[in-house]
């Protein structure tokens, strides 16, 4: 339902809350982040308010990371419990995503990571996303190349039917954060040494007021310095930036 992800320099889980309260009026029923911070993800979610999630956040603290990504559900598939709020992780913890729509073939999807014996811990159509993204990193590396985030969601977008916002983040690339969308909007925050992802521009606009939204079809990689954005065969798109000029 509402979709924040952050990088740059202040504390990201800051940043991604604040983002997520300012979309609270669309409505949800469960509400999760995730950092990465010294290379590590971490990750907390919650049924219910906001104010659920945070008073599980003040018990147990996530580090101090400046990456984030973050999400408050309306769920369409899976109870509204703990384990089927987002982000969902895929097997080693490494890779995280949130996820607003509704991915139509979810079900052959998870019939396919099932036979390749991949465990799947949630009810919803979303975790067959982090599954494939692992697998497609891993594929990189087993290949000999790097982890490319942006790479792997181009490869996995081809794959999923339906309307999507995503955005997922990687331990083992700390300062990069990749959305992106179909029949579902996804909005990039143009800051100073730091930039935003948001379902809605009132996510960031108390941070900056210099957007730019994600076409059909598209995906973009976040960094501090800034963004690329992609078709999903990886060719580069014009990209159009604007001014937010309402009062928020
Ligand atoms: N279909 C996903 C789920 O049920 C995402 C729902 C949403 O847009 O919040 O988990």
């Amino acid at each position: 339902c509402g979709i924040v992800g952050y990088v740059g320099h202040q504390v990201a889980l800051d940043v991604v809350i604040a983002g997520l309260k300012r979309l609270e009026y669309r409505g949800y029923d469960s509400a999760g982040v995730a950092v990465v911070a010294d290379g590590e993800l971490a990750m907390d979610k919650r049924a219910g308010k906001l104010a659920n999630l945070e008073k599980s956040l003040a018990e147990q603290p996530l580090p101090a990371g400046t990456t984030g990504i973050g999400h408050t559900r309306w769920a369409t598939h899976g109870a509204p419990n703990d384990r089927n709020a987002h982000p969902h992780l895929d097997g080693p913890g490494r890779v995280a995503v949130v996820h607003n729509g509704i991915v139509e073939n979810f079900v052959a999807l998870r019939a396919e990571l099932a036979e390749r014996g991949v465990e799947l811990r949630s009810e919803t159509d979303t975790e067959v996303v982090v599954h494939l993204l692992s697998e497609a990193l891993d594929a990189m590396e087993a290949d000999g190349g790097a982890r490319d985030l942006a790479e792997a969601m181009r490869r996995v977008c081809r794959r999923l039917e339906g309307a999507f916002t995503l955005v997922a983040a990687d331990a083992a690339q700390p300062d990069v954060v990749v959305g992106a969308r179909r029949n579902s909007p996804l909005v990039v925050g143009l800051g100073e040494g730091e930039n935003f992802l948001a379902s809605d521009v009132a996510a960031f606009i108390a941070h900056t007021r210099t957007a730019l939204e994600l076409g059909q079809d598209q995906v973009v990689e976040l960094r501090r310095d800034g963004v690329t954005v992609t078709d999903f065969a990886g060719a580069p798109v014009e990209t159009n930036e604007y001014r937010v000029d309402w009062d928020a």
